[in-house]
This record gives C-alpha cells, structure tokens and sequence, in this order.
C-alpha cells in the first residue's frame, strides 16, 4: 500500500509537473521573444545621415521598430550590445558564383572537382559570404549546384545569403560563362546551346 501511495504520489506530482510544464509553453508561446540591437551608430538605408545611439526591435525574425535611445523588453527578451559598431542593412552583391572562389587553382579545380566537391565548397562560400554581411545575393551561374545550395538556405540546412538565380549563365562564344574559355583548341571543341553557349537570338 506504501508503494502504491509513493507511485501515486509520483504521478501526481508528474502531472502536476506536466501540468505546469504545459502552462508555461502556452505562456511562453503567447509572447513571442525579442531582440533589442543596440546601435552605436545606425545607417538605416532612409535617412541621409548616420543615426546615433539607435535600438533595432526584432520578433518573429522581422523587424517591428527602429528606435531611438538604447530601449530594452520584458522577461525573456535579449539584447545584442553593438554601442560601439556601425550597423547597417544587410548587403547585396548582384554579381557572385557561390560555387566557386577566386584563387591560384581556380582553373585547375574544373578539372579536379567534382559534383559533391562543389557542392561542399558552395555551402562554405554562401556562410562565408552571409557573415561578410550579404545578406541577398544574385548568382549568375553555375552547374546547377547553386539551385540545390539556394533551396538548402531556404530551408535552413545551410547558412547563406538570400540567393536569386537562374543556375546556368548563356553566354556568347568566349564570353564570360564560356565553359572552354582557356582551354586549347583540341579540348575547346565547338560548344552551343547545350553548353550554354550562344551567339545571336537564333541560337537562344
Ligand atoms: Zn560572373
């Protein structure tokens, strides 16, 4: 009978856990965190001037208000500290290949690389690029690993910037998304449409 009473006790006292456990998701649910940015320095993107001692106010990952002085919330709320920095709206970079990155093997990489590969570098390069401050980008070309990388942020496997694309660039014999620019002549071969490749409207 004691241990009957112990259990009973036990699970009343679970629910009772329970019971509070769910009350305060139901409280907490209600009322949605936010950040409060303080802004040392504030270039809103409106205003001609530089704004001092300014308060961003996110919720729900938008911004509710820009505020003057350094304001703070209730219970639960955060504050990011940025007195001494000068914020900005995020960037955007117009022209960018998140497949890809400027260096010494460059050319040597589209021989070397494959698929998976490109696909490892471009989730590296749209963080890197997210954390250099752009925050939407337009990528104007790739294997089609740049379509994967862009729906991969969309749904949060991986960090990177808002990305617009088409996936593949058209470009005109030798132009700037000519898949063979460099290449000798036995390798350079004739490319066309199929490779993206074309010279007039005829061949579009
Ligand atoms: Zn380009």
């Amino acid at each position: 009978m004691e241990k009957t009473g112990i259990f009973i006790l036990k699970i009343t006292t679970m629910r009772r856990s329970f019971t509070l456990l769910f009350f305060l998701f139901i409280v907490l649910s209600g009322q949605s965190q936010k950040i409060f940015i303080w802004c040392g320095t504030l270039i809103d993107g409106k205003s001609d001037d530089p704004k001092k001692e300014m308060t961003i106010v996110i919720e729900k990952n938008r911004i509710v208000s820009v505020d003057k002085g350094y304001t703070t919330g209730g219970h639960g709320d955060s504050t990011i500290n940025l007195k001494s920095r000068t914020v900005t709206p995020g960037w955007m970079d117009m022209h960018v290949h998140l497949e890809e990155e400027t260096s010494p093997n460059r050319f040597l990489e589209e021989f070397t690389l494959n698929p998976a590969d490109i696909a490892f570098n471009a989730a590296r390069y749209a963080e890197i690029t997210l954390m250099a401050g752009f925050t939407t980008v337009r990528d104007l070309g790739g294997t089609n690993v740049n379509i994967s990388l862009r729906n991969a942020i969309n749904k949060g496997i991986v960090k990177g910037p808002r990305v617009y694309t088409a996936g593949k660039i058209i470009a005109s014999t030798g132009g700037h998304a000519d898949p063979t620019n460099g290449y000798r002549a036995d390798l350079m071969g004739d490319p066309g449409p199929l490779d993206a490749v074309a010279n007039g409207p005829d061949e579009c």
